[in-house]
C-alpha cells in the first residue's frame, strides 16, 4: 500500500544525518513511484513532487537538526494541503430548507450515504427529509425507505403504482413538501449508472435545476483508483459539484482517489464513509487522512475516541506518550487496556494506533477474553515491574503467572509483545519529526 511504501522510504531516510541533492532526488523518485502505484493521477503527483523537492532544498531543511525528519514533516504538510488543508463544513442555506443533492456512479455509496447523513444531521437537531429520486434501479426507493426508517427520518418517495416515473418531478415536489412539513435539510438521492453516460448527466443536471441545491455532493468509491479522476471530471463538468464524499474508506483503498479527487475537482472532501453501518461515517479530516497515508496510524481519531473513555488527565498523558515518543510503560499499557475496554470493539480501536495498522491479522485474534487475561497479568506485577519490565526475571515471571492464573509462556509473550510495541512507539515519535524522547511542540 501507499502507507507501506512511504514508511519504507522514511525508514531509510531516518538513518541519515545530512541530505545531499542526490538523497533528495532519490527520495522524491520513491515518493513519486509510491504515489503512482497508489493510483494518484499523474498531474497531481507531478505538482506534489515539485513542491516537496522545492521545499526539501530550502533552508528549512538544510538548517534543521535532522533533515530527514524535516522531509517527513514536509511530505505530511503537503499531503494535508493536497487533501484540503483545514477541511470545510457543510454549507447551510440562510433560508431553510438546505438542499443537498447526491451524485455519483451506481454503487458508489450514495444511498448508504443519504441514510448516514440523515442520521448524523438528525443527531445534531436538524429535521432532515430524504428524497428518493432514483427511480431507475429496482428497489432503490425501498432501500432508502429502510435506511430512513432506521434513522427515524421521513422519506419522500413517489406513490407506488401511481405511474410516476419522473425523478425530476419527485425532486421538485419534495422541496414543496419539505417546506410544508418544516424539514430544514433535504437530502436528494439520485440514480447513477455503471459508467458515465450523457443521459444520466442530463437527468442529474435536471434534478439540480429543479431543486436548486446548496450542496452537490459527489460520492466516490475510494477503491476505484484512477477511474475516480475521470468520473470526478465528468460530474464536475456535467452537473457541477461543491463537495466530495469518499466512500468505502474501510476497504484497503490505496489512498490515491482521495489525493486526486480533491485536486481535480478543486472541491473539498466533506465526509468519509467507512463501512456499511449507519455509524460508519465521519467528517473528513485532511490531517488525519495524511497521517493514515503516511502510516502513522490515525492518532487523532484514536485520541478523539479516547475522550469518551479517558478522563482528561489520562488523555493528556496518553497524547503526550503517543505524540512525543516518550517511554511507554506497562503501567500506561494497563491504563489503556482498561480504557480501551470501554471504547468498543478492541480490534477497531487498536488498528488506529501508530504502527498497529500493519498488525491487523494479529489484532483480529485479540478477543476480549484475551484482553482480560493481559490485564490480569499486568495487575499481578509490582509497580516497579510495570515501570521497568527489564527486572522481570524467571522467578518473577513464575510469580506473576501464578498470581494471574496463566502459564509462564503467556507472561513471556506479553512481555515480548510489549517490548515490540514500545519500540514502535519510539519510532513513531521519531517519524512525527520530534526529537527522540522529546516533548510535543505546540
Ligand atoms: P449507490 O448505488 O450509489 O446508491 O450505492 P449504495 O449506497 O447502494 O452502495 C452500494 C454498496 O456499497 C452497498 O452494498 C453498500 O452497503 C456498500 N457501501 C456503501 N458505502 C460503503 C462504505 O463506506 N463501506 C463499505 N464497506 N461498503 C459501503
Ligand atoms: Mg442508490
Amino acid at each position: 500500500t501507499l502507507s507501506d511504501r512511504l514508511s519504507g522510504i522514511f525508514t531509510k531516510l531516518r538513518g541519515k544525518g545530512r541530505l545531499t541533492d542526490a538523497d533528495i532526488d532519490a527520495t522524491a523518485r520513491e515518493i513519486r513511484l509510491a504515489l503512482l502505484e497508489a493510483d494518484v493521477a499523474l498531474p497531481v503527483v507531478k505538482g506534489f513532487i515539485a513542491n516537496v523537492k522545492e521545499r526539501a532544498r530550502s533552508a528549512e531543511v538544510s538548517q534543521a537538526l535532522n533533515p530527514a525528519q524535516q522531509i517527513i514533516k514536509i511530505v505530511n504538510e503537503e499531503l494535508i494541503a493536497v487533501l484540503g488543508g483545514e477541511g470545510r463544513r457543510l454549507q447551510f442555506a440562510k433560508q431553510p430548507p438546505t438542499v443537498i443533492m447526491l451524485a455519483g456512479l451506481q454503487g458508489s455509496g450514495k444511498t448508504t450515504l443519504a441514510g448516514k447523513l440523515a442520521r448524523w444531521l438528525k443527531a445534531q437537531g436538524h429535521q432532515p427529509l430524504l428524497v428518493a429520486a432514483d427511480l431507475q434501479r429496482p428497489n432503490a426507493v425501498g432501500q432508502l425507505q429502510v435506511l430512513g426508517g432506521r434513522a427515524g427520518v421521513e422519506v419522500y418517495a413517489p406513490e407506488p403504482g401511481n405511474g410516476v416515473g419522473d425523478p425530476v418531478q419527485v425532486a421538485r415536489a419534495s422541496i414543496e413538501h419539505a417546506r410544508r412539513a418544516a424539514r430544514d435539510v433535504v437530502i436528494v438521492d439520485t440514480a447513477g449508472r455503471l459508467g458515465i453516460d450523457a443521459e444520466m448527466m442530463r437527468q442529474a443536471a435536471d434534478i439540480r435545476d429543479a431543486v436548486d441545491p446548496d450542496e452537490v455532493i459527489f460520492v466516490v468509491d475510494a477503491m476505484v483508483g484512477q477511474d475516480a479522476v475521470r468520473t470526478a471530471e465528468a460530474f464536475r463538468d456535467g452537473v457541477g459539484i461543491s463537495g466530495v464524499v469518499l466512500s468505502k474508506l474501510d476497504g484497503d483503498a490505496r489512498g490515491g482517489a482521495a489525493l486526486s479527487v480533491r485536486e481535480v475537482t478543486g472541491q473539498p472532501i466533506l465526509f468519509a464513509s467507512t463501512g456499511e453501518k449507519p455509524e460508519d461515517f465521519d467528517v473528513f479530516h485532511p490531517d488525519r487522512m495524511a497521517s493514515r497515508i503516511l502510516g502513522m496510524g490515525d492518532v487523532l481519531t484514536l485520541i478523539e475516541q479516547a475522550e469518551a473513555a479517558f478522563d482528561a488527565d489520562q488523555k493528556e498523558k496518553m497524547t503526550a506518550k503517543l505524540m512525543g515518543g516518550e517511554q511507554f510503560t506497562l503501567e500506561d499499557f494497563l491504563d489503556q487496556l482498561i480504557a480501551v475496554r470501554r471504547m468498543g470493539p478492541i480490534a477497531n480501536v487498536l488498528a488506529m494506533m501508530p504502527g498497529m495498522g500493519q498488525m491487523k491479522d494479529q489484532l483480529a485474534e485479540l478477543d476480549d477474553k484475551h484482553f482480560d487475561r493481559v490485564t490480569a497479568i499486568i495487575r499481578s506485577m509490582t509497580p516497579a515491574e510495570r515501570t521497568n519490565p527489564k527486572i522481570i526475571n524467571g522467578s518473577r515471571r513464575a510469580r506473576i503467572a501464578n498470581g494471574s492464573g496463566v502459564a509462564v509462556m503467556d507472561v513471556n509473550q506479553l512481555l515480548n509483545r510489549f517490548a515490540d510495541a514500545q519500540k514502535m512507539m519510539k519510532q513513531m515519535g521519531g517519524m512525527m519529526g520530534l526529537p527522540g524522547g522529546g516533548r510535543r511542540k505546540a
